[in-house]
Formats: structure tokens, sequence, C-alpha cells
């Protein structure tokens, strides 16, 4: 029985899981956390196990050495030549990558040029990438891209109305993110509901820490709230999502704060968001925690939150001229009977309602929210 390992990589984190195919099976899942910090965690869950570990793990291939002895360790594979595939999520593919792709030499420069594109995902997606070529060489090794689904979107959703030369000689045009968990929701929702996809409208919101919105039309996007990287947007975690552009010269004028690129980078993905206007987390749980104690900071923070996502419903259900379904995904979207109350109460002029029962009881990872 062979095995396939599905790698998603972070700056200092890898997720895992792995499965036996082709049924697709998952064997074992994990997650290794402060790659290249002291005290590193390693979790592995098989079995209705879970076993965690915590040692010092200085890099992405130490982390990946450490997730396949663990598999031995735990019995879960006898040998490594029993996983003989390997699947790794890439963010940005740029316009190279319309489908995923055998990983070549080639193709992991490329991944390499696109980090200007997503400079907090594609050098961590790399590392993962090249841990495994050093320690399992002959397996096969595919980049899955989170751009790919959106390569459908027509010109006048991708382009910026910036000068022409920016797109043709700097490649600025929307990507978009997040497309593996947008394709594979709007098709399950397209099993749901009992009808081709073919035929369908759909709004996908993809509400994680990163969040963002898709407009699906016949099971194609045709428009997507993150832009030319993952800040654009809908508010996140930490990242703003839209702003006004004036804001930066701005501020770089005004402020001693915004200096250099690298300081608007941090400022604007790492440091805003929920996180900038609560000021204190970037965690949707903490901020209902902290709106239950009265916290006028996290009240304001889930508002403008909601707010934004409205707006984007709003949007794509001009683009789709109305929609079939709108679905929730992500660790908010999954698990806040809260926030789907609050989007879609809010839009009910659309023809959408929240059925309560069905919302609450939604609140299990595979339930889909119709809603309009
Ligand atoms: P990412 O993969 O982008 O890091 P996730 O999809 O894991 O993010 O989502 C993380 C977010 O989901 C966090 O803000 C977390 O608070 C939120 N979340 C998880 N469970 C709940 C819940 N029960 N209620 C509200 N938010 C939740």
């Amino acid at each position: 029985m062979s095995k396939t390992i599905s790698i998603n990589a972070g700056s200092s984190s890898v997720k895992w899981q792995l499965y036996s195919m082709p049924e697709e099976k998952v064997l074992a899942k994990g997650l290794i956390e402060r790659i290249g910090l002291k005290d590193s965690i390693s979790t592995v869950k098989f079995n209705d196990r879970s076993e965690r570990q915590t040692l010092d793990i200085a890099d992405h291939t130490q982390a990946v050495k450490i997730l396949l002895d663990d598999l031995k360790r735990f019995e879960i594979i006898q040998s490594y030549d029993e996983i003989t595939g390997v699947g790794h999520r890439v963010v940005a593919g740029g316009e190279y990558f319309k489908e995923s792709a055998l990983v070549t030499d080639d193709v992991l420069e490329k991944i390499e040029e696109l980090s200007l594109l997503a400079p907090l995902h594609n050098p961590a997606n790399a590392d993962g990438i090249r841990a495994f070529k050093e320690i399992l060489p002959n397996i096969t090794s595919v980049a899955v891209f989170d751009t790919s689904f959106h390569t459908t979107m027509p010109e006048k959703a991708y382009r910026y109305p910036l000068p022409t030369k920016y797109y043709t000689e700097n490649k600025v045009r929307k990507y978009g993110a997040h497309g593996t968990s947008h394709e594979y929701v709007a098709h399950e929702a397209a099993k749901l509901l009992g009808k081709p996809i073919e035929e369908l409208k759909l709004i996908t919101c993809h509400i994680g820490n990163g969040a963002s919105i898709t407009a699906v039309k016949g099971g194609q996007s045709v428009d997507t709230s993150m832009g030319f990287t993952p800040l654009g947007g809908v508010m996140m975690g930490t990242r703003t999502g839209d702003i006004d552009p004036a804001i930066i010269p701005y501020l770089m004028q005004h402020t001693d704060d915004f200096n250099t690129p690298e300081d608007i980078s941090r400022i604007l993905n790492r440091e805003s968001g929920l996180l900038g206007i609560s000021e204190s987390s970037s965690d949707m749980r903490d901020i209902h925690t902290a709106m239950r104690a009265g916290d006028e900071k996290a009240l304001l923070a889930n508002e403008i939150f909601v707010d934004r996502i409205q707006k984007y419903i709003g949007q794509y259900l001009a683009v789709l001229n109305g929609a079939d379904a709108i679905i929730f995904t992500a660790g908010i979207g999954e698990n806040s009977v809260t926030i789907r109350k609050m989007v879609i109460e809010g839009i009910s002029w659309f023809g959408c309602d929240v059925d309560p029962e069905k919302n609450f009881f939604g609140c299990n990872r595979r339930h889909l929210n119709r809603s309009c």
C-alpha cells in the first residue's frame, strides 16, 4: 500500500498529513512549531493518540527528519520506501503555474523567484521542498499552488488601473490565494446542493487568520479578494486587507515608523488587522472573550472584521449577479457561529437568512452553511 504525505510549510512551522493511497485515508497528521527557536514542538496524531515532544529544531530539514523518524517510531510506517509521493502547498505560483507541477530544479527556482509575491510564505514552502528532496530524493514531488485556481479570472478582475508597464514589466496584477480551499469547498457545496457545479454561482469565504472571499461561477474563480499578495482584501488577524494606498506615503512623511519597505511590510502584514485594532490579540477566540468582558477595542475589531466581509460579499453578489450559496470555511468560518450569524444577518436585503439551528450545528467541520 503506497502512502503520500501533504506538506504545508510556514516560516516557523510544518503542518503535514500522511494518506494511504489511492483511498486517501488519513493515517496520521501532525504539526511542527517554533522551528528555529528554542523548545520547538512536534505533535503527531494517529489512531486517537496524540504524541507531543519538545526539542530544539534548527531548520526545515531537521523538522522533516523528525517527522519521518516519528512515523517509524510510532510504527505508522515500517520503512521510508512506503512513502511514494509528497505534495507541497505553495502560496504564490504567479503567472507560471496554472496547475500543480512536478517539482524539478526549474520549478523550485521559479518558486524561489516568486518569493517577491509572497514573502511570508514562498521561502518557507521552498525550504520544505528542499528538505524532502534531500531526505527522500526519489519520491514523486508535486507543488500545489494557492494561486492556480484564480488563473481563470478575467483580465478586468486581475488588472490594476496602474500604468500598463507595471503589469507588463513588473507583473503587478491580482493573483489571489487560498485557491485550493476555495475550489474544494465550492465542489463540496455543489454536492450538498445536488447540482452540477457548472450551473452554480457561489461566494466562498475562507476566513481564518488569513482570509479571502472568492466569486465562483460555473466552478471557476472569476474574482477574489486577495490581490498581488495575500495582504489585500478583507481585514485579517494581523493584516490590513484593503486600505487607501495614499496612507503609506502620508505615514512615511509624518511618522518615524514607515522608513523602509521592510517597515511598511511588517506593519501592514504583522501588526494590523484584529491585532492592530484590538491592541490585544490577532486570534478571534481571544477577541470574542474580550468582547464578552466588555472590551470596547475588541468590539470594534470584530465590527470592522464583519463589515469588510459583508462588503466583499456585496461586491461579489454584483459580480455574479446573484448567488446560489455563500460558503464559510477555515478556522473562523467553520467554527464561529457568531461571525456567520453577524455576516449573514447584516445582508438580509439580498435574500440571505440565517437558520439558527443549522448555523449552530453547522459548527462542525463538514457542514456548509447555505444562505442565499
Ligand atoms: P490560518 O490557517 O490562516 O493560520 P486558521 O484557518 O487555522 O488560520 O484560523 C485561525 C483562526 O480561527 C483564529 O483567529 C482562531 O481564533 C479562529 N477560531 C478557531 N476556532 C474558533 C472558534 N470556535 N470561534 C471563533 N474563532 C475560532
